[in-house]
């Protein structure tokens, strides 16, 4: 069943749902010293760490000055479309927020480099120290401990009860808020998840995808 555009509030996730490749991984391994940070990965997959201690531990490993991983971000592309569907829905009165699970350094210069403005975002962040970068996570859920940037809690904080709640994602940060939502648009292991609960969602391949849904919404 469609909904009227105006009633909608749609979040988005980052890596992998509007980059085309995951670029917090990418960074992990660019810049580790070793391969160490493939341990922890395989501890949180296996979901015996939360990404919060998963990315503690693979950020220790990781040597990379402010403006050397300023330097590698700004050639990180967003999917094409992206920007326009956010002209697009903001036009529309939608104010569209992306929750993410990796740094607000990282998103906010890519979205910059790429000239999209006025989304809101919420994650986890980074302090340097010469060529030390650490995670902090403003948005932690101490309580269960899964993810960096507890999205679920951020989602209610946010949420208002009038609105069809869209959310947009791919990952295993994105299922507790996916959950929360109306309407989820899923591609990787969210589609997976969600299959195998035999929840409703919709695929989705890229950022295309999603739009079109919304120009029909508009009609
Ligand atoms: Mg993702």
């Amino acid at each position: 069943m469609l909904h009227k555009l105006s009633d909608c509030r749609i979040f988005f996730d980052f890596d992998n749902t509007i980059t085309s490749f995951d670029v917090l991984d990418a960074i992990i391994k660019k810049f580790s010293i070793n391969s160490d940070w493939k341990k922890a990965e395989k501890l949180w997959k296996a979901g015996h760490i939360g990404s919060r201690e998963c990315l503690k531990r693979q950020f220790a490993l990781i040597r990379v000055t402010r403006p050397e991983l300023e330097k590698y971000i700004s050639r990180v592309k967003i999917l094409s479309n992206f920007d326009k569907l956010i002209v697009f829905l903001e036009k529309k009165g939608l104010k569209p927020v992306i929750l993410s699970d990796s740094f607000s350094f990282i998103i906010k210069a890519i979205l910059r480099s790429n000239g999209i403005k006025g989304v809101k975002i919420y994650s986890n962040d980074l302090k340097f120290q010469g060529n030390r970068v650490i995670p902090y996570f403003p948005y932690a859920n101490m309580k269960c401990g899964k993810c960096g940037h507890c999205k679920n809690k951020q989602l209610k904080k946010i949420l208002l009860r009038d609105k069809i709640l869209m959310y947009v994602g791919d990952g295993r940060s994105d299922v507790c808020p996916a959950q929360e939502a109306d309407i989820v648009f899923a591609k990787g292991y969210l589609l997976d998840f969600f299959k195998k609960k035999k929840k409703l969602c919709i695929a989705f391949r890229d950022i295309e995808d999603v739009f079109n849904y919304f120009r029909r919404l508009d009609k």
